[in-house]
């Protein structure tokens, strides 16, 4: 499954600006500074462009994003990549934390077409009480969850099990969620990029 095609569609801040249409929406969702924009800039490459118009802004503000993929059989699957704002600024107030929580929930409760949510994890730390909130949330409304390891090239190859597993237990995954599974990701050595990929296939032809 590679792209072939990503466009920037529209940028909303509440329900009445998201998009019309009937494309499957798959959304992405993180930390701050978790590499969140790198690994969209990462998926959205294709035909040997680094950068595509997918670029994801740092305001709080919901992006949208058509992509077009190719099976091996060319035929096409046309879905919407939906970037959301990071959550978990360490010095965020309470109320701007409660504002991030409304807007978000908004976009979960208002998107029918929405089928995956990749949650992305920095590999290299253990997950944050946000991340476990996040990750709670989400399998408690029902929602498909596909939990991406960030940075994985900044961790030795021997390392890597160990810290997934720190993730698993962390989110609670095993319990929550036994049939999860977190996907190691690198922008750098493009490590879990045919994973995720197929992944959204997998959804898509659902
Ligand atoms: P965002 O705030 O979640 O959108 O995070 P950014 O995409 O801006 O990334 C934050 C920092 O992490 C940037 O300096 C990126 O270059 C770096 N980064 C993101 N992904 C990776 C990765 O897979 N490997 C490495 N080495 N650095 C990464």
């Amino acid at each position: 499954f590679t792209i072939i095609k990503a466009n920037y569609v529209a940028t909303a801040v509440n329900s009445s600006q998201y998009p019309a249409g009937d494309l499957t929406e798959i959304a992405f969702i993180g930390r701050s500074n978790v590499g969140k924009s790198s690994l969209i800039n990462s998926l959205c490459r294709y035909n040997g462009l680094a950068r595509t118009s997918c670029t994801p802004g740092k305001t709080q503000t919901i992006n949208y994003f058509s992509l077009t993929g190719k099976l091996p059989d060319e035929s096409r699957l046309e879905f919407m990549l939906v970037d959301l704002p990071g959550y978990g600024y360490a010095k965020r107030a309470q109320t701007a934390r409660a504002n991030w929580s409304k807007f978000i929930e908004e976009y979960w409760l208002t998107s029918p077409r929405l089928k995956l949510v990749c949650q992305l994890i920095d590999l290299r730390h253990p997950p944050m009480e946000s991340d476990c909130n996040v990750y709670r949330w989400l399998v408690a409304h029902g929602l498909t969850v596909q939990v991406v390891a960030t940075k994985a090239d900044k961790i030795s190859k021997s390392h890597i099990l160990k810290h997934s597993q720190e993730i698993y237990k962390g989110i609670d995954m095993l319990n929550l969620n036994p049939e999860g599974r977190v996907l190691p990701y690198s922008i750098v050595s493009g490590a879990g990029r045919n994973e995720l990929l197929d992944v959204i296939k997998n959804i898509l032809l659902k």
